[in-house]
């Protein structure tokens, strides 16, 4: 009877359609970002508008960095400074080329950065073409010398970006083996999964080589010579690319911080860069990576004082050498960083979560994993990269994550004029400070230890 009564009063009781589970709160934070940050998007617009390109050493990187110190205070961070660095600063002169013969015509070309100089008046030479560095690097130098290389590739667009790192090679390393062979310059394909006219800059490494002229057309202009080659063996170009490295400069990192409550447990490190390639404003590369980093801080902030400080590093000098994260390492490196993180893969929607904890912290893993899923982020086996500023940390030990964005169409705007604030997505900007909102929180306020692991080699690009 009893049983049959108390059915009934439940019957009658006003129910939600949907009951829900209790909500932590590390999802509650989650949610809310999702539903309306506004601190990200502001970054990325306020910094692309009122500094714009900021290319690493130059007095635009210094405004840049001005600019992070009054937008951090303003924001409420704590001990926010600049750290400086000094760097050898590379800038871009004039550049032009064009197909002298057989079919006369203009074609673009932008310097790679660190490139050296033809003279004033540029070179005209023949062009060799080989369609891999491999081809290069198989080639007599008999074919090379007094000529201007081309050197193509066939990186298509990816989830995870891996074409990068394998087609790179063709920006970081072509040009110094063409000039070993006695090439008078080396222009390349762009690394780009794009068909517009714009070609993407990009450091090259030249060793003990010294520097010759090294541009990359775009890949239209890149496809034409392509053709050119297929029809005639004697394709001249005339070719000007005049940068220059100005001597030695300042860079430096902006830090703030979201003070902890238990400095025995240790700090977080995240980040992203503020230098961008001069060419674009550098909204996804990397402004939308500070700005996700930076809001998802200020909402553990706001939540309340964190166990942990989360120290937020917008570092100078990632695109041409890595001065900013080198002094970073060298100057912290004695101090407990249990802990970090990087986003610099553009704007786009984290699809996928890779935890790089020690097998004591799987439980912690574990609630982050969870936390993610309903953004639609998987969680993936694969060794924590933590970007080009945080890598040296996973490698001395540190635990890290990384949270990979989805990079199908990174490589079309990537070191392009086309890295614009209108490129990046809002709703895909707040999935991102989304997540990065429930993983810091959890890190930041996990009660157990989090533990070290083993140092690994750095990996090889
Ligand atoms: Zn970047």
């Amino acid at each position: 009877m009893k049983k049959t009564l108390g059915r009934l009063a439940l019957s009658l009781l006003p129910l939600p359609l949907l009951a829900a589970a209790p909500v932590s709160t590390a999802e509650k934070m989650r949610d809310e970002a999702l539903a309306g940050d506004k601190v990200a998007w502001d970054i990325v617009e306020d910094l692309t508008t009122e500094v714009g390109p900021r290319l690493a050493g130059t007095e635009a990187e210094e405004r840049a960095r001005q600019w992070a110190v009054k937008r951090l205070k303003a924001l409420g961070f704590h001990n926010v400074h600049i750290e400086d660095a000094t760097m050898a600063t590379w800038v871009r002169g004039a550049e032009t080329a064009e197909i002298v013969s057989p079919f006369p015509q203009r074609i673009v070309v932008a310097a790679l950065g660190g490139s050296g100089a033809t003279p004033p008046q540029g070179v005209t030479a023949q062009v060799v073409g080989f369609d891999s560095i491999d081809a290069l690097r198989a080639a007599p130098a008999e074919a090379v010398k007094g000529r201007i290389v081309f050197v193509s590739h066939a990186m298509q667009p990816n989830q995870d970006g891996s074409g990068y790192g394998y087609y790179g090679a063709v920006r970081r390393s072509a040009p110094a083996v063409g000039a070993q062979k006695g090439a008078v310059a080396v222009i390349i394909r762009s690394l780009g999964t794009d068909y517009h006219r714009n070609p993407h800059t990009g450091l090259t490494n030249w060793g003990a080589v010294t520097p010759i002229a090294a541009g990359a057309l775009p890949i239209p202009d890149a496809e034409n010579l392509e053709r050119m080659l297929k029809r005639s063996h004697n394709v001249t170009m005339h070719l000007i690319l005049t940068p220059r490295f100005v001597g030695n400069t300042a860079t430096g990192n902006v830090i703030a911080e979201v003070p902890g409550t238990d400095p025995s447990a240790g700090t977080i490190l995240v980040g992203g860069h503020l230098d961008s390639w001069d060419l674009g404003t550098g909204a996804i590369d990397d402004a939308s990576g500070v700005a996700i980093v930076t809001a998802a801080a200020r909402r553990v902030m706001e939540a309340g004082r964190p166990r942990r400080t989360v120290r937020i590093i917008w570092f100078g000098d990632e695109e041409t050498g890595g001065a900013g994260s080198r002094a970073y390492f060298a100057a912290h490196r004695q101090e407990n960083v249990v802990f970090v993180a990087e986003s610099d893969f553009g704007a786009d929607r984290v699809w996928r979560f890779v935890p790089g904890f020690a097998e004591a912290n799987k439980p912690l893993a574990d609630r982050i994993a969870e936390a993610l899923f309903p953004l639609g982020i998987n969680r993936a086996a694969g060794e924590v990269e933590a970007g080009a500023d945080l890598g040296a940390w996973v490698q001395a030990g540190s635990a890290g994550a990384d949270l990979g964005q989805d990079g199908t169409r990174y490589f079309d705007y990537h070191h392009t004029p086309d890295d614009t604030l209108d490129k990046v997505d809002p709703a895909q900007l707040r999935q991102n400070v989304a997540a990065w909102t429930a993983m810091l929180s959890l890190v930041a306020n996990a009660p157990e230890s989090i533990a070290k692991l083993p140092p690994r080699p750095a990996r090889r690009q």
